[in-house]
């Protein structure tokens, strides 16, 4: 009796070990599963960097992350012509008159200031700040104006490096491609502008340069190579550009027969960042950035 007593004691203590024993791998488990989950949760914010500034979209381009990046235009074109090539040139860099406000991500902020309509083909318009977007790309052109104190400083780092990649393998090829004119502030524009308005008239000068804020060399997605002017598209560097740029993510924004559509004479050397897979999709097309959007560039 007495050892079945005490037998049947030994086993229930046993009993409370193992129950010890399943708690605490079950609460090991949990804290397991919790670790899991958020270190996946941080995982999927980090990519949220790659927003950082030119695109608003991840609604629409959720495809592409790092293509969002690329996806803004605006305008200038024929302003940086020959003769203020050595302004110009001090403008990719010398020009950060006002505190940068380039980061803007409109996905985030569209349910302050966002007022969304659509193109005529469908995109999305989105305004936020000041800046608008088509369809997650920052658009600036004669419609679509920038603010004044719009001012990355610079062109932007992945359109560097973008340019970089294209500058190499063109040079593999012997050929030598160079940004000439990059980012231009506000203020730049404006003198500039004002200056051809002055020697051309107003109405020639449209043709060829930006009134401020309608600069696409405002949002730092582009820039003008190499001579900058009519001469390029015709040598082995302006071929070569206007059949491989698409695959380094860029277009030729102000395409040869476009003007009545882009506002803008046609320049073989200004090309706009969109990313490699909207740089593809729109030389694909063989239309201008407007028509594919179905978006205007004109003066009101
Ligand atoms: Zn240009």
């Amino acid at each position: 009796m007495a050892y079945k007593k005490r037998k049947r004691r030994h086993k229930t203590k046993w009993n409370y070990k193992r129950i010890a024993i399943a708690s605490t791998s079950l609460a090991a488990l949990v804290v397991a599963t919790t670790v899991l989950i958020i270190v996946s949760g941080k995982d999927k914010s980090g990519d949220s960097s790659y927003n950082s500034g030119i695109v608003a979209d991840a609604a629409q381009n959720n495809s592409n992350k790092k293509d969002n990046l690329s996806t803004v235009p605006q305008q200038t074109s024929v302003d940086d012509k020959q003769n203020e090539t050595s302004d110009n040139t001090n403008a990719v860099s010398n020009d950060n008159v006002d505190t940068p406000t380039q980061n803007v991500n409109p996905t985030n902020q569209a349910g302050n200031n966002g007022m969304t309509s659509k193109t005529s083909k469908g995109y999305s318009i989105t305004e936020v700040d000041g800046i608008t977007y088509v369809d997650g790309i920052l658009i600036a052109n004669k419609t679509y104006a920038l603010p004044a104190d719009y001012n990355p400083g610079a062109v932007d780092s992945e359109v560097m490096e973008a340019f970089s990649v294209m500058q190499n393998a063109a040079a593999r090829e012997g050929l030598n491609i160079y940004i000439s004119s990059g980012f231009r502030s506000y203020e730049t524009q404006n003198r500039l502008y004002n200056n051809y308005v002055a020697k051309d008239g107003k109405a020639e000068a449209d043709r060829y340069s930006a009134r401020a804020g309608h600069s696409e060399h405002q949002t730092g997605l582009c820039f003008d190579l190499n001579s900058i002017d009519d001469s390029f598209a015709a040598t082995p560097e302006g071929e070569w550009v206007a059949n491989h740029a698409w695959e380094y993510g860029f277009i030729i924004r102000y395409p040869k027969g476009k003007e009545d559509v882009t506002g803008y004479m046609y320049e073989s050397w200004h090309l706009r960042y969109l990313g490699k897979e909207l740089a593809k999709k729109v030389y694909d097309s063989g239309l201008c950035l407007e028509e594919y959007y179905g978006i205007t560039s004109q003066y009101e």
